[in-house]
């Protein structure tokens, strides 16, 4: 075992604390990552606050972890020491179900290994990228391309994949029309991407105080969801509708913004349920989906897209002990765009 440093958090409340954690010695196919940068993604908050269902305490969260290789077991033939290397949000998956057979682990029919608040092959409570190291099989390591930061390459492992991911799914090429609803840590890489991939992207936020920032990032169009005229106006528009939003939403007056065949995809992931009227759907043969992160191989090539294609996310680099205070932020929508916890101040007052 290797004690570690890790900022974790006692109870649903927090705060914050310092504290050791253990990671095991490497497997034959383990390496060794020394963490550098790990985003704050909303789903640590749902986690570790209990809004998903009890976890133990105390829980390190992080699963938007960037760093360097530092050691390999035995027999790893994928990375070698001193690579860049990424984590999201899965450490492990059954390798054998026909899901992780084609690749989407993340759908694993026995349930894949999150990065934290799971309990691993080996029987151990897995602890989040909130830390100054994690032992991961190279399986589930994806490699980070030469023009990406560090820093700002964390956030693709969560908040770039679960985006990336339904926009490919759904076939988002040129003359397609997107909304992305929500301007946070995902919503502003759906615009990115779904820009990136030639569509045409509206942003419905709650208020316009964004509105700069969303155009700057690829919006075409960018509308007040407090506005009830956005409803009226934007009625039937869009080929798909990404909601990235943390809470529960009327989600029938955003299905009626769906053309005919459109699908309204879900990745904001809120504790409580989402009535659905039917004849929000029925009418116009309407979809309303959900997608969970992505792939090992799509999460490669969603970094190998942003290298390509000059993307990066908006980051707020932060020490490990403003954590508590950059979760406050995230809750009240005061997040421009993706907090990053720059890791070598793990040991800060
Ligand atoms: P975030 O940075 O907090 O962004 C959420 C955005 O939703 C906010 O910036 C805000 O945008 C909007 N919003 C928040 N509260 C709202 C409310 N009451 N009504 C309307 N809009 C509201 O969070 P995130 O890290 O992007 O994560 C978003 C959600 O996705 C979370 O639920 C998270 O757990 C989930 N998630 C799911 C997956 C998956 O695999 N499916 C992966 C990662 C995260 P505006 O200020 O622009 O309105
Ligand atoms: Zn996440
Ligand atoms: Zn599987």
């Amino acid at each position: 075992m290797i004690t570690v440093n890790a900022r974790g958090t006692f109870s649903p409340e927090g705060p914050f604390k310092l504290t050791t954690i253990e990671r095991r010695d490497l497997e034959p196919h383990d390496v060794l990552i020394e963490i550098k940068y790990a985003g704050i993604c909303h789903s640590d908050i749902h986690t570790a606050r209990g809004e998903w269902g009890p976890v133990n305490y105390p829980l390190v969260p992080g699963h938007e972890i960037a760093g360097i290789v530092t050691q390999v077991g035995s027999e790893v033939t994928k990375y070698a020491v001193g690579d860049r290397v990424g984590v999201g949000c899965m450490v492990d998956s059954c390798r054998e179900c026909d899901k992780c057979r084609e690749g989407e682990e993340q759908y694993c029919l026995n349930g894949n290994t999150g990065t934290y608040a799971a309990t691993d092959r080996y029987g151990q409570y897995t602890q989040g990228g909130y830390s100054t190291h994690i032992v991961v099989t190279e399986d589930f390591v994806v490699r980070i391309p030469d023009g990406i930061e560090l820093d700002a390459a964390a956030p693709l492992l969560c908040a770039g994949i679960t985006t990336y991911s339904p926009l490919r799914h759904w076939g988002i090429v040129p003359g397609k029309k997107v909304a992305v609803v929500g301007l946070g840590g995902l919503g502003h890489m759906a615009v990115k991407f779904a820009h990136a991939m030639g569509a045409e992207v509206a942003v419905l936020s709650q208020t316009l105080k964004k509105k700069e920032d969303g155009l700057r990032l690829g919006a075409d169009q960018y509308y007040a969801t407090s506005d009830p005229e956005t409803f009226k106006k934007l009625a039937g528009s869009f080929d798909l509708i990404v909601n990235t939003v943390s809470a529960k939403i009327d989600i029938s007056a955003y299905l009626s913004l769906l053309a005919v065949d459109g699908t309204l995809v879900n990745v904001g992931a809120p504790p409580e349920p989402l009535p659905v009227h039917v004849f929000s759907l029925i009418p116009h043969r309407r979809s309303f989906a959900g997608s969970a992160i992505g792939g090992i191989r799509e999460t490669q090539e969603m970094l190998d897209f942003c290298a390509e294609h000059h993307i990066t996310p908006e980051i707020e680099v932060i020490s490990a002990n403003q954590i508590d205070e950059a979760w406050e932020r995230v809750l009240a929508s005061d997040v421009r765009y993706r907090f990053v916890i720059d890791i070598s101040t793990m040991g800060n007052e």
